[in-house]
C-alpha cells in the first residue's frame, strides 16, 4: 500500500490524479488532499478515498468544510500553513498540483520528506529551480516530472554525462498558432482557454495560448534535465502526439508518444519505477494518419523569446519572468488587459530591474512579491 498526498486536488490535474487513485484501492491509500476554495469538489474527494485530511487553503471556508465533512472520518484543516503541514505528513507520493508559486512552499515541504514527489506545478521549478533540486538532493526526494514533456523525456533520457545532444520539447502551438499578431490582439479569455489537444485549467491554457508555457518548460527541463540551455530547443506539432523527444550523440532519436490525456504522465509518475494500467483511448497512428512538425515564431510568441532569454541569463530572470507572467495571465483572465498586453508587461518588469539571484527560499518569494508589484504598476500605467 502507498500513501498518497495530493496538493490541488479539485484542479484539472488533481481529478485527473484522483480518477487514477481510485481505481486500484487495493494499491494507494490517500493521505491528504487539498484545494484552494471548492469545499464540495474537496469534501466529496476525501469522503470518497477516506482521505486521513482535507485541507482548504481559503481559511475564510473552514466552517463550510467542516460542515460538508460532518459525520465522516476525515480531519479538517484551513490556511495556507495548514496545506504546508499536509505536504509534510509524510505521504509516500505527493502530487504537486497547485497552479502558481503559491504551490513552492508545499512542495519544499513536500520535498524535505525525502519521498517521490511527482511534479507538475512548473512555476515553482521555474522560479526556485536550483533551491527544489538541492533539497531534494539532501533529503533524498525523488522528482517524478508530470508536465507532459518532461514525462516524456524522463521516459527517453539517460542520465549518464555525455550521452545526450539535445533535448526537443514538442509544443501543439496553442489555439492561435495560424494567427497573425493583429488578430490576437482581440483575443478574449474564452477564446484563449480553449486549447485544441488538451482540457487544463485556466492559467496554463492561457499561457499555452501566449507560448509562455514552451517557455516556462524550457526553464523547468533545465532543472530536471541538466544538459545546458543550448541543448534545449522547442518544435510545433499541432497533433500533440509526440510528447518530447531526446537526441543522443549517435544520432538516435527517442519519443515517447500517446494520446493527449494527462492520465497517461499522471499514471507513469504514480506507479513509477513500475507500470500501471489507464482506460486511456489507445493511440491509433493510422487514425492520425499525418503527424507535422514546424519550428516556433518567436515574433508571433514574444513570451516564448522571452522565457528563452531569461533561461539563458539564469539568476533571479525565471522567477521574476514567472511572477509578471501570473499578475499579467491574472489580469487577462479578468478582462482588464488584452491578451498581447501579457507578454508586453513581462518584458517592461524584466526590462525594469534586475535582483540578485536567490540563494533561499524567502529570496524567491520576495523575488516574486516585488515583481508582482512592478507588474501592477506597469498595468495601472498602460491603463492611464
Ligand atoms: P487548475 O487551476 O485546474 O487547479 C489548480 C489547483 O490548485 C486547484 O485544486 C486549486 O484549488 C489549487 N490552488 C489554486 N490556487 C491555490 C492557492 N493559492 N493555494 C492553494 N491551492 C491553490 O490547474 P491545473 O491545470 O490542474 O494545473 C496545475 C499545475 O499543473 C499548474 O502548475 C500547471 O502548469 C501544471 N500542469 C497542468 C497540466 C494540465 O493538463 N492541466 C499539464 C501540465 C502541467
Ligand atoms: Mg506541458
Amino acid at each position: 500500500m502507498r500513501s498518497i498526498t495530493i496538493l490541488g486536488a479539485t484542479g484539472s490535474v488533481g481529478t485527473s490524479t484522483l480518477d487514477l487513485v481510485e481505481r486500484e484501492p487495493d494499491r494507494f491509500a490517500v493521505e491528504a488532499l487539498t484545494a484552494y476554495s471548492n469545499v464540495e469538489g474537496l469534501a466529496a474527494a476525501a469522503r470518497r478515498t477516506r482521505a486521513k485530511i482535507a485541507v482548504i487553503g481559503d481559511a475564510a471556508r473552514y466552517q463550510a468544510l467542516k460542515e460538508a465533512l460532518a459525520g465522516s472520518d476525515v480531519e479538517v484543516a484551513a490556511g495556507a500553513p495548514a496545506i504546508i503541514e499536509a505536504a509534510a505528513r509524510g505521504a509516500d507520493w505527493t502530487m504537486a498540483a497547485i497552479v502558481g508559486l503559491a504551490g513552492l512552499e508545499p512542495v519544499m515541504a513536500a520535498l524535505g520528506q525525502g519521498k517521490a514527489l511527482a511534479l507538475a506545478n512548473k512555476e515553482s521549478l521555474v522560479s526556485a529551480g536550483s533551491i527544489m533540486i538541492r533539497a531534494a538532493e539532501s533529503s533524498g526526494a525523488r522528482l517524478l516530472p508530470v508536465d507532459s514533456e518532461h514525462n516524456a523525456v524522463f521516459q527517453c533520457y539517460e542520465p549518464e554525462p555525455g550521452r545526450v545532444s539535445r533535448i526537443i520539447l514538442t509544443a501543439s502551438g496553442g489555439p492561435f498558432r495560424t494567427w497573425t499578431s493583429e488578430q490576437m490582439r482581440a483575443v478574449t479569455p474564452a477564446q484563449a482557454v480553449k486549447h485544441p489537444n488538451w482540457s487544463m485549467g485556466a492559467k496554463i491554457s492561457v499561457d499555452s495560448a501566449t507560448m509562455m508555457n514552451k517557455g516556462l518548460e524550457l526553464i523547468e527541463a533545465h532543472h530536471l534535465f541538466p544538459v545546458g540551455a543550448d541543448r534545449l530547443e522547442v518544435l510545433v506539432h499541432p497533433q500533440s502526439v509526440v510528447h518530447s523527444m531526446v537526441e543522443y550523440i549517435d544520432g538516435s532519436v527517442l519519443a515517447q508518444l500517446g494520446s493527449p490525456d494527462m492520465r497517461v504522465p499522471i499514471a507513469h509518475a504514480l506507479a513509477w519505477p513500475d507500470r500501471m494500467a489507464t482506460p486511456c483511448q489507445r493511440l491509433d497512428l493510422a487514425a492520425v494518419g499525418k503527424l507535422e512538425f514546424e519550428a516556433p515564431d518567436f515574433d508571433r510568441f514574444p513570451a516564448l523569446a522571452l522565457a528563452k532569454a531569461a533561461l539563458a541569463a539564469g539568476g533571479a530572470r525565471p522567477a521574476v519572468l514567472n511572477a509578471a507572467n501570473e499578475t499579467a495571465v491574472a489580469a487577462f483572465l479578468a478582462g482588464e488587459i488584452g491578451f498581447l498586453d501579457i507578454a508586453a508587461i513581462v518584458a517592461e518588469v524584466l526590462a525594469q530591474y534586475e535582483p540578485l539571484a536567490p540563494q533561499t527560499l524567502s529570496d524567491v518569494v520576495a523575488i516574486d512579491v516585488e515583481a508582482r508589484h512592478k507588474a501592477a504598476s506597469v498595468m495601472r500605467r498602460m491603463a492611464a
